[in-house]
């Protein structure tokens, strides 16, 4: 007698249906989960918040604590946005910066909305210290930044002063200084010079960048 192998039979189509089955179970449980998408609250056009670039950037959003020179918490909440031609040259100079073997920047302001540079000069009407809202600062515009260096235990270097110190020894043409000062802010100025950004006389902690114009803006972030 002939060896007959038994073989089930199942018509074509019954095939192609179990299959179908088959690879929908496999996709549904055992497939991995396509990551979700974390989308972002805010124009990505506009802005960018500067965290979305490099996480190892320091944030340390003054105006949204009372360790400011107003005593008082100006901002609802600390995130740091900044045009995205901005954002991109600072997150540029922090590489190269912790190329050098330092943590990096640490940011104490970013964009400042308009709404709160009017709360600043409500708190503080005295230009001196606070640009007037209608005049507009460039932080308004989103190309400014109040920043320092962090060492690689994410200690301050010491620039002489503390940021909105608003004493001449603040002033980055001050050479009457301690040379590892001096050392310090010319490192801060060199790297952010490299990337488009440009200081001013009184603030050693002060850069604009100069690549790209913007209007003044009112849009406020939202707090998480
Ligand atoms: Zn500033």
């Amino acid at each position: 007698m002939k060896n007959v192998i038994y073989q089930p039979f199942i018509n074509p189509s019954l095939k192609g249906r179990l299959w179908t089955v088959c690879c929908l179970l496999f996709f549904t449980c055992c497939a991995q989960k396509p990551k979700t998408e974390v989308k972002a609250d805010y124009n990505t056009k506009q802005w960018t918040e500067l965290t979305s670039l490099d996480n190892s950037i320091k944030i340390d959003i003054r105006y949204a604590t009372t360790n400011n020179f107003t005593k008082a918490k100006m901002y609802d909440c600390d995130r740091c946005f900044l045009r995205p031609e901005a954002a991109k040259a600072i997150a540029k100079a922090h590489k190269t910066l912790k190329d050098k073997g330092y943590g990096g920047l640490k940011m104490f302001d970013c964009y400042r909305p308009k709404p709160y540079q009017q709360r600043l000069w409500d708190k503080v009407p005295d230009d001196r210290y606070v640009t007037p809202p209608w005049k507009g600062s460039q932080h308004s515009r989103g190309l400014a930044v109040d920043l320092t260096i962090v060492d690689k235990n994410g200690k301050e270097l010491d620039m002489g002063t503390e940021f909105d110190n608003f004493t001449t020894k603040a002033h980055s043409d001050n050479m009457d200084l301690p040379k590892n000062v001096l050392e310090n802010r010319q490192l801060l100025r060199g790297v952010l010079e490299q990337v488009g950004f440009k200081g001013i006389r009184t603030e050693w902690w002060h850069f604009a960048y100069q690549k790209k114009k913007y209007d003044l803006s009112d849009w406020v972030w939202q707090c998480k």
